[in-house]
């Protein structure tokens, strides 16, 4: 007999079936308890069943839930842009936003913004959008056009826009005889060079998530690496749209990561940590300055969904923002970042099979190598981030899997990034369980 009719990302995993959340922690029906370590796909951001958002969900419901957005505009719509605005760069840079329902639809709507863009002023062959190998932007058509994870491209290649691509500041595993800051610079100017090759006439954008997650297992660029490529985009007459699906409010120990890098996208996306996942939504800010043809010319944006800018989702969204501000979760995730990346780098002293320990705020990856002189991955057939991921779940540890960077998605690589909430306690706990997980591991491995 079938035990389930809910299809799951794989036939083969059986899963627990959740209960309930509290804080850092998710409890499963037989009372199992798990540490969020990765906020699910780095998204519960301020853990959970806080109680203010749940307020927040039930106010909202007993007012409107839905509304449809052109019909109707709403108060939680309208005050959840605004603050978006406020909070994203200087007063003089107005960002307006476009609210969809996942990372991948805010990346479908930030490509076609920068097509029309160029429409409106005449320029029609401006449609190509040049992204990272190594890069994750979405599951959608478009989004998976422009993104540099293999394993999720693959299956699809063939109806997949052939987008140019470019190497990703990968120092790691740079050539031996180059300074990190040479390798940036020489991965900066391959966007030149695309934008030559393929004639900028035809290119719209570059899109790029400000730290590498997913694809990259956290790959954390230099603020000179992203002035030169600003300073190409600009050259060349190119937007700059930046992936903040993952690394948005918060996460890094800024509001937006590209506040580290004092370059200000005209494009700018947001997710995951937006409504730290008690509601689908997400958004595309978009420059005045981008907009300003729009308006002046077709007067409309050809996107958006039936649930875009829902009142019940913009209310959670809200309550979050307003959470993550009174708790002043923002420096928090900047200094309880310091705390975590020193234990697991000092946790990296007694676990050979760690390469590497990167990441920025909360956003933290590890790179698991089988020679650390030689920076030899893994063989692709062992699944190393799989065995180390579901030994960590049978200790009540969650980390999240990705891909080390390498062109060609191999290579080992974990993110840990738990809720922005977490206590001293809780990460020296995270450490302890990921250090048993990984001896566990190693000690099978011999
Ligand atoms: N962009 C980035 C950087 C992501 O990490 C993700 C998801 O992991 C996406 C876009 C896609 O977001 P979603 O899964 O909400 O569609």
């Amino acid at each position: 007999m079938n035990d389930s009719w809910l299809i799951k990302p794989s036939f083969d995993d059986v899963y627990p079936v959740a209960a309930y959340g509290e804080g850092v922690f998710i409890y499963d029906e037989h009372g199992n308890k798990y540490l969020d370590g990765s906020s699910g796909a780095v998204t519960a951001s301020i853990g959970h069943a806080v109680p203010e958002i749940v307020e927040a969900v039930t106010e909202q419901a007993r007012k409107i839930s839905f509304v449809y957005r052109s019909q109707f505009t709403s108060q939680p719509a309208e005050k959840l842009a605004e603050k978006l605005n406020d909070l994203a760069f200087e007063a003089d840079d107005p960002y307006y936003s476009f609210f969809v329902n996942s990372g991948s639809e805010a990346n479908e709507t930030a490509l076609k913004i920068a097509v029309q863009y160029w429409q409106e002023q005449g320029m029609y062959r401006k449609h190509k959008i040049i992204s990272r190998w190594t890069s994750y932007h979405g599951i959608t058509m478009g989004a998976l056009s422009m993104s540099g994870h293999t394993e999720r491209r693959k299956r699809f290649a063939p109806m997949l826009e052939d987008y140019p691509g470019i190497s990703p500041p990968y120092c790691y595993r740079r050539p031996a005889q180059e300074s990190c800051s040479d390798y940036e610079m020489k991965c900066a100017d391959e966007l030149d060079a695309a934008i030559r090759r393929t004639g900028a006439e035809q290119v719209a954008a570059f899109i790029a998530e400000p730290i590498i997650g997913a694809a990259g297992g956290v790959i954390v660029p230099s603020a000179e690496y992203y002035k030169r490529i600003k300073e190409i985009c600009d050259h060349h007459q190119v937007l700059f749209i930046a992936d903040e699906v993952m690394t948005g409010i918060g996460r890094t120990g800024k509001m937006f990561a590209m506040e580290h890098y004092g370059v200000k996208p005209d494009i700018l996306t947001l997710g995951k940590g937006m409504s730290a996942g008690y509601a689908p939504i997400a958004a595309a800010l978009i420059h005045d300055r981008i907009l300003e043809p729009i308006r002046k010319g077709s007067k409309a944006i050809i996107g958006g969904h039936t649930y875009s800018a829902n009142p019940q989702s913009s209310a959670v969204a809200l309550a979050v923002l307003t959470f993550i501000e009174k708790h002043q979760l923002v420096d928090r995730s900047a200094k309880n970042g310091e705390y975590l990346v020193n234990q697991l780098r000092n946790m990296a002293l007694t676990t050979p099979i760690v390469g590497d320990v990167r990441g920025k705020g909360l956003l933290i990856g590890i790179e698991f190598v089988s020679h650390l002189f030689t920076k030899t991955p893994f063989p692709k057939q062992l699944n190393l981030t799989r065995l180390l991921v579901e030994k960590a779940r049978d200790k009540g540890l969650l980390i999240y899997p990705a891909s080390a960077g390498i062109e060609g998605g191999d290579g080992d690589a974990i993110i840990v990034s738990p809720p922005l909430t977490i206590n001293k306690q809780e990460m020296d706990t995270l450490v302890k369980l990921l250090q048993d997980s990984i001896h566990e591991v190693q000690r099978d491995l011999m």
